[in-house]
């Protein structure tokens, strides 16, 4: 048994919260600040995503609080991605195997379901409109600006965790230290959040159990699924040149675009104008540092220790990673956090890393490649080779959704199966082909090769 802990958590967001919960398991006294009003007198989050794709990462986070059945049941799932050309026609490719899917969840709805369990501990303080302004790292003295009473608290947890989001207050004050690497990046495409109402009737107006897409090149829509019979659309473009969020100032001009570019959406969608000139555009950053702790005092976690760009739905998972491979170190800890810190940073580090690099590749397939028929053939062929390998070969897409190896392992098998295909495909025009002896032979000896040189 170790030594129970006051702990401050900053942040109670997606991350934060959770985070309270298995720490509170563990009998620490917790206080969670978090910036904002409490978000449950307010019925949606204005600006952000308003839903968020949940895999079995996350998942698996959830059931380790047991909350997973009661936000299964207000999560949609979603099978596969629902491909929409410039013509308005739909082709469909399945996630996975039959049965894998990933889910749409609203961020609001969740967030509040973790704050209510949290409300419920003894050991767990709620604190909002309580904004860290200031923090000592070297002695873990936080200030807290009071944004009722405008009065300014001082505190000195024992531990403190930053889950306070990828433009980190605790991260600041980290990096102020000497021998800190950091490393922020923007993409040059920003994101607005429009909406597809239910149908007139009630229900849905484009099939529910997909996540659609219509990508175009330089730009794309998404839209996932809400449980109310909603559809929350995100437009990815660039925030400058030609075609992009700057150069769309007029209603005419925000038509004509959609026209051309969305047709079969824009019929489906009569707030565009009014959304698309309130909503605000939001940035794309990839944020990367190191240490994330501080003398076995100050922890960052979630998205305050990796930022990572929204294409593959894994930045909320990744954070909910952490906390389920924190929570298994902390099954053998001894009660020194700093090598508990320590220990966790040098785990979490290459991972967080590889999704961070993985969701900026998978942009580019979502935007780009998801149009093209032989991309949607090599998947096909992909999917065929899994079949045919179960054991052998796991997709890309498989191993960082609907798996727990780690991220890192992901990208370098995805870079070897990416050699391969590159052999592979030159072999094949249809998915038949795959059945070709010259194919099946030439896959037999890659894969064979692969094994040995692991
Ligand atoms: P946040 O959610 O940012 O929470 C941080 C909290 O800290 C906030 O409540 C904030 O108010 C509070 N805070 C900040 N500063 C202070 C301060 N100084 N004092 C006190 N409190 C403070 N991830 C997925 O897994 N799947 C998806 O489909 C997905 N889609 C996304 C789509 C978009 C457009 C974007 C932008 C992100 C998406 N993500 C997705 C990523 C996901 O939103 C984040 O990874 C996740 O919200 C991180 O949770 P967090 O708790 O670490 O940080």
């Amino acid at each position: 048994m170790t030594e129970r802990k006051n702990i401050a958590i900053v942040g109670a967001g997606l991350v934060g919260s959770l985070l309270s919960l298995y720490l509170a398991k563990r009998g620490h006294k917790i206080d969670l600040y978090e910036r904002r009003p409490d978000q449950r007198q307010f019925a949606e989050d204005g600006g952000r995503s308003i839903n968020l794709a949940l895999s079995d990462r996350g998942w698996r986070a959830l059931r380790g609080i047991g909350i997973e059945e009661e936000v299964r049941q207000v999560a949609v799932p979603m099978h596969g991605r629902m491909m929409h050309d410039d013509k308005g026609n739909l082709s469909f490719l399945p996630y996975g195997k039959e049965g894998q899917f990933i889910y749409s969840v609203s961020r609001a709805g969740l967030t509040v379901a973790l704050v209510n369990l949290a409300e419920k501990k003894e050991n767990v303080k709620l604190h909002f409109n309580r904004q860290l302004t200031h923090l000592d790292v070297r002695i873990n003295e936080l200030q807290l600006r009071n944004r009722d009473t405008e009065e300014v608290e001082r505190i000195k947890p024992d531990i403190l965790f930053g889950a306070d989001g990828a433009y980190s207050a605790v991260r600041s004050e980290m990096h102020k230290r000497e021998l800190y690497d950091y490393s922020q990046s923007y993409l040059e495409y920003g994101y607005k959040e429009l909406t597809i109402p239910p149908a007139a009737g009630g229900g849905w107006q484009l099939d529910k159990n997909a996540l659609h897409i219509w990508p175009r090149g330089n730009y794309m829509m998404i839209a996932l699924p809400n449980i109310d019979g909603s559809f929350t659309c995100t437009l990815f473009f660039p925030h400058k040149g030609p075609l992009s969020f700057e150069s769309i100032k007029t209603e005419t001009q925000l038509f004509a675009f959609f026209q051309n570019s969305f047709a079969d959406a824009i019929l489906l969608m009569p707030d565009l104008a009014q959304e698309y000139f309130a909503n605000p555009v939001g940035s794309l950053v990839t944020i990367k540092c190191f240490p994330w702790s501080f003398e076995g005092k100050a922890m960052l976690i979630g998205d305050a220790a990796h930022a990572v760009v929204p294409f593959y739905g894994q930045g909320m998972n990744a954070g909910f990673e952490d906390i389920t491979v924190l929570d298994q170190m902390l099954d053998n800890f001894t009660g020194d956090w700093r090598d508990l810190f320590e220990r966790f940073e040098r785990k979490r580090k290459p991972d967080a890393d590889a999704i961070a690099d993985l969701a900026v590749l998978n942009f580019i397939e979502m935007r780009d490649k998801v149009a093209d028929p032989r991309f949607l053939l090599r998947k096909k062929i992909e999917a065929k080779i899994n079949e045919k390998y179960p054991h052998t070969w796991l997709p890309l897409y498989s191993m960082v959704t609907f798996s727990d190896l780690p991220y890192s392992y992901a990208l370098e098998t995805g870079r070897k199966q990416d050699e391969i295909m590159e052999l592979v495909m030159p072999h094949i025009q249809a998915p038949e082909d795959f059945g070709k002896q010259e194919v099946q032979d030439l896959l037999h000896k890659l894969l064979q090769e692969e094994e040995r040189l692991k």
